[in-house]
């Protein structure tokens, strides 16, 4: 299985790296998306990340706007730290950048499981936000149904919401 939390890790050293060319910071922040939703259609596929059947040029019309607008909605509010960039102290706006990276494992999940209509997606709708190092499991009932499984992240300090869709494991899904 693909490391997540590195490419989360290394994307946002790298996005910290970029500052304070934040276009450069951008085209990262767009590799990194389209790394982490490639990893998950290979897992989803089956297929070796650096086979020729998963280079970007064979993504679906669909794959490819999927993964469009999962970025397009990153460089939103992208585009609003930016604008806050001069109120903020170098700390912060490293803690900021960071949260970049580690937000491409929402995207893999996506990407992974898109097979099911799971009902949220890790890095997103808790209050961890892209410190949420929690990930899906689905098991296939072989009927068009599943079942699945919120699994917590080993060292994450729980948010509120994380612990209770780990105890309402498992969701009962469909496939999409
Ligand atoms: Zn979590």
């Amino acid at each position: 299985m693909t490391d997540l939390l590195k490419l989360g890790a290394l994307a946002s050293t790298a996005i910290i790296d970029a500052l304070p060319d934040w276009a450069a910071a951008e085209r990262l922040i767009r590799r990194g998306h389209r790394a982490a939703y490639l990893a998950g259609l290979s897992e989803r596929l089956n297929v070796p990340l650096d086979s020729a059947l998963l280079s970007e040029k064979r993504l679906s019309r669909a794959e490819r706007k999927e993964v469009d607008s999962l970025i397009a909605a990153e460089l939103k509010y992208w585009k609003g730290f930016e604008s806050e960039k001069a109120d903020l102290s170098q700390g912060q706006t490293d803690a900021r950048a960071a949260m970049y990276g580690r937000a491409t494992r929402g995207t893999y999940s996506k990407a992974r499981w898109a097979d099911w209509d799971l009902p949220f997606h890790p890095t997103e709708g808790s209050e961890c936000l892209s410190n949420c190092r929690c990930h899906w499991t689905v098991e296939d009932n072989g009927d068009g149904t599943g079942a699945a499984t919120w699994h917590l992240g080993a060292t994450e300090r729980h948010c509120t919401t994380c612990p209770s869709r780990a105890s309402d494991s498992p969701y009962s899904v469909k496939r999409q």
